[in-house]
C-alpha cells in the first residue's frame, strides 16, 4: 500500500492516523493518505505566517522565478503526476496528463503578469499610486475533479501576490495534490506553502482559523454556503468557485450534427463532473429529434473504461456517493417520463461507471434538471418560443457559464448577452484560461478567478497619495 505525506514548514510530514483512497475504477483502495490532525494543522499556519513576514515583502522578481520554476517542474513530472491523477480521479490518462500541463500553464502565466504600482494621478494637486499587497495566510481548499489544475488557479496567483498558502485537497483525491505540493514547495522557502490532508472537519479548522485571512475555495454550493458562514467572525477575504447548472440553448437555425459534437463534450468532457460543463440542453420542437438522436449518437459511441487503458474517452465517476446520486437522479428522471435516447444505467462492472446518457423529455420540476447532476447524464428540453427558452435558461439559483449554438453568429452572440452567467460562449463551451476572468454569478460562486482579477483577489489594494506644494 502506497502511503503519501503531507508538506509541513518545508518537510514532508507523516500522520499518526490515515484514510483510504479508492480507485473509482475498480472500487478497491490502493492507497492511504494522512489524516492531518489539528495540531499540525495549527503547526502549518503558524508555518505559513512565520515565512509570511519575508516572503511578503520579497522582490517580485523572486516570485516569478519561483513560478517559473514550479511551472518547469511539474512538466518534468508530468507522467508520475498524471497517473496519480487518473488513479485516484478517474480520467481518462491523457485527460490526466493535460491537467498537469494545464496546471503548468497557469503557472507560467502568472509569472508574467504585471504587479508594478499603477500611477492614478500624477498633477499639479498630488500624486496618487496604486499597489497591491500581500493578504498573509491564505487557505486554499479544493474538490476532487480537478485536483491539480484547480490548486494552479490558486496558488499561482496568491504566490505571485506574496501570500503564504496552507493547501487541503478533497479527501477523495489527496494524492497528487500531496505529490504536486512536495514539487511546488520544493522551489519557494519553508512554510510558503503547507499541504495538509484529511477529511470534510480539516477544512472546517482551516476556515475558522483566527490567523487564516483569505479563503479561495472550490466545491460544492452547500459547503460554498459554510465557508462564507466560518469567514464572517474574522471577516476573512473569500473567493468561492462553485456548482454551476449551465444550459445550453441551440437555435432553430443550427445544423444538428454540427452542434451535437460541440454540447456533447462540452458536456461529457471529465464524465460531466465539471462545474462549467453543460447540464441542460434547450432545443428548438423542429430540431428536438435530430439534435437527440445526434447526442445519443455519441454517447452510444464513447468509449467508457479505466482510464489507464488506451483509448479510453470517459472513465468512472469519482466515488460512490457522487455514483449514487447520479443513478438517483437518472432514475427519478425516467419515473417521472424522462425517456433516454441513450445509456440511463449503470454499468454491470466493479468500479463507479455509469451509462454516458442522453434524457429527452426532460423538464424543469425533474430534480436532473433544476439540481447539478455532475456526472455523465444530460438532459434535453425542448422550447417553442426563443424569449421563453432563455427565461427557462436563466431561472435557476446558478450562474456559472451558458451557450448558444447556432449556424449564424451574430444572432447568436445577442442570445448569449441575455443568459445570466459568468461565461456566455457562441458555439462552444468550457472555455477556461488564464487570462480569462472566470467566476459564477448568483449560487456559482463571489469573486472572480484566473487574469489581474484573480491576482486581485489575494492582494489588499492600496492607495499612497502625496499632495504637492505643501512642503
Ligand atoms: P465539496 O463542497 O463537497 O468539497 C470541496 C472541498 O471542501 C473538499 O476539499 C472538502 O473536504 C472541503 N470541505 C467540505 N466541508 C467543508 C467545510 N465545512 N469547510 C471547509 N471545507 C470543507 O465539493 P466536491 O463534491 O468535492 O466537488 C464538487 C463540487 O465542486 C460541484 O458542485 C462542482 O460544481 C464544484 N466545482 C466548482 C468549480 C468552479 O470553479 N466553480 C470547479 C470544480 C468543482
Amino acid at each position: 500500500m502506497s502511503l503519501y505525506n503531507m508538506t509541513i514548514d518545508g518537510g514532508e510530514t507523516t500522520a499518526a492516523s490515515w484514510f483510504d483512497v479508492v480507485n473509482p475504477a475498480t472500487g478497491e483502495v490502493f492507497a492511504q493518505a494522512p489524516q492531518c490532525t489539528q495540531d499540525q494543522l495549527d503547526d502549518a499556519i503558524a508555518s505559513a505566517a512565520r515565512a509570511f513576514v519575508s516572503w511578503g515583502v520579497s522582490d517580485d522578481s523572486v516570485r516569478r522565478a519561483a513560478l517559473q520554476g514550479i511551472a518547469n517542474a511539474l512538466i518534468a513530472a508530468q507522467l508520475e503526476l498524471a497517473e496519480l491523477v487518473t488513479k485516484e480521479q478517474g480520467k481518462p490518462l491523457m485527460a490526466a496528463a493535460f491537467e498537469v500541463t494545464e496546471t503548468a500553464r497557469w503557472f507560467s502565466y502568472f509569472a508574467e503578469l504585471p504587479l508594478q504600482p499603477e500611477t492614478l494621478q500624477d498633477d499639479a494637486r498630488g500624486q496618487a499610486v496604486f499597489v497591491r499587497r500581500p493578504l498573509g495566510v491564505v487557505a486554499a481548499i479544493t474538490p476532487w475533479n480537478f485536483p491539480l489544475l484547480l490548486l494552479g488557479m490558486k496558488l499561482a496567483p496568491a504566490l505571485l501576490a506574496g501570500n503564504t498558502i496552507v493547501l487541503k485537497p478533497s479527501p477523495f483525491t489527496p494524492l497528487s495534490t500531496l505529490a504536486a505540493g512536495r514539487i511546488i514547495a520544493g522551489h519557494l522557502p519553508p512554510g510558503v506553502l503547507n499541504v495538509v490532508s484529511g477529511g470534510d472537519a480539516l477544512g472546517a479548522w482551516m476556515t475558522g482559523h483566527p490567523t487564516v485571512r483569505k479563503i479561495s475555495f472550490t466545491g460544492s454550493v452547500a459547503t460554498g454556503k459554510a465557508v462564507a458562514a466560518a469567514a464572517s467572525p474574522d471577516l476573512k477575504r473569500i473567493t468561492l468557485e462553485l456548482g454551476g447548472n449551465d444550459a445550453a440553448i441551440v437555435l432553430d437555425d443550427a445544423d444538428p450534427s454540427r452542434v451535437a459534437a460541440g454540447i456533447f463534450w462540452g458536456a461529457f468532457t471529465n464524465n460531466g463532473q465539471i462545474c462549467a460543463g453543460i447540464k441542460r440542453v434547450y432545443v428548438p420542437d423542429r430540431l428536438h429529434d435530430a439534435v437527440v438522436e445526434a447526442l445519443a449518437e455519441r454517447a452510444r459511441r464513447a468509449r467508457v473504461g479505466n482510464g489507464m487503458d488506451d483509448g479510453v474517452q470517459l472513465g468512472p465517476i469519482n466515488n460512490k456517493p457522487q455514483f449514487e446520486r447520479v443513478s438517483s437522479l437518472v432514475a427519478d428522471a425516467l419515473a417521472d417520463g424522462a425517456l433516454a435516447a441513450a445509456g440511463g444505467h449503470a454499468m454491470d462492472r466493479p468500479g463507479y461507471f455509469f451509462e454516458p446518457t442522453i434524457l429527452h423529455e426532460a423538464r424543469e420540476g425533474m430534480r436532473i434538471v433544476d439540481e447539478e447532476q455532475f456526472g455523465p447524464a444530460l438532459p434535453v428540453l425542448r422550447y417553442s418560443d426563443l424569449d421563453e427558452a432563455i427565461a427557462r435558461a436563466n431561472a435557476t439559483p446558478y450562474g456559472l457559464s451558458g451557450s448558444v449554438w447556432s449556424s449564424d453568429e451574430e444572432r447568436a452572440a445577442r442570445v448569449a448577452a441575455r443568459l445570466d452567467c459568468g461565461s456566455a460562449y457562441v458555439n462552444t463551451h468550457l472555455v477556461v484560461q488564464p487570462h480569462l476572468p472566470f467566476g459564477g454569478w448568483k449560487w456559482s460562486g463571489i469573486g472572480t478567478e484566473n487574469g489581474p482579477w484573480g491576482l486581485d483577489a489575494f492582494c489588499s489594494l492600496q492607495v499612497r497619495y502625496c499632495p504637492r506644494g505643501r512642503s
